[in-house]
């Protein structure tokens, strides 16, 4: 199976798709949004940060990404959702997975539009035990009882980041640096664009079934 880094505005359904993964096929998934937020609760300056919606350091999230790829097993399929976001992180990160030996990696560009993208952001509600996510807005996604996870029936948060403010900032951030990253991935011959604009994800989970599978 490929190993999967998506490349992604933020609320397009990098999380959404990577749990399928780890449900459908046993993924890793390595979310750096979710481990900086981790890493928060025991640092009050980087929780303020985090809400800002800015890139932190890019050293930092090499540095975090290297630690945990170094604990998988070559045959293990992971995901990595939220790098690279610069393209000096997509050339570190290149230089480390060829290093490790993962060379079946693919990049994969989720295309929403950004209206659909402001109705997630403002309605979004996640697990902050098992990383869940809801959307109090799209029907198909609320859970079954307000504001508790499906699964393991934990009270559901509201990232402090997802608001129209944050939003804007992360927006604006992903446009600028973006069109490098995809020419790194383009000219490795590596990318693919998977299409996510719809509620109804049969056809985007499809399309993201027939690039994992591939060989
Ligand atoms: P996410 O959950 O992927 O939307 O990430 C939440 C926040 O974590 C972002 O708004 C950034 O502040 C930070 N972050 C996550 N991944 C990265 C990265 N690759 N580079 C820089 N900052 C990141």
């Amino acid at each position: 199976m490929k190993n999967i880094i998506f490349l992604a505005p933020p609320a397009a359904g990098k999380g959404t798709f990577s749990e399928y993964l780890v449900d459908n096929y046993g993924y890793t998934h390595l979310s750096t949004g979710d481990l900086l937020r981790e890493e928060a609760e025991e640092n009050e300056e980087l929780k303020e940060f985090l809400k800002s919606g800015k890139l932190v350091d890019d050293k930092l999230i090499i540095d975090l990404v290297e630690k945990k790829l170094k604990k998988l097993a070559k045959t293990q399929p992971f995901v990595l959702d939220g790098v690279p976001r610069t393209l000096q992180q997509a050339q570190k990160l290149d230089i480390i997975l060829n290093g490790l030996g993962f060379l079946n990696v693919v990049a994969v560009l989720i295309d929403v539009e950004i209206t659909t993208l402001v109705d997630r952001v403002v309605g979004r509600k996640v697990c902050p035990n098992c990383h869940k996510n809801y959307n109090t807005i799209i029907k198909e996604f609320q859970p079954r009882i307000d504001n508790v996870c499906d699964d393991c029936g934990a009270t559901l948060i509201t990232r402090s980041d997802d608001n129209l403010e944050s939003f804007e900032v992360r927006y604006h951030e992903y446009e600028e640096s973006v069109s490098p990253i995809l020419a790194f991935y383009k000219a490795k011959g590596c990318l693919k664009v998977l299409y996510n604009n719809k509620v109804d994800q049969t056809e985007a989970l499809k399309s993201l079934r027939s690039i994992v599978d591939e060989h």
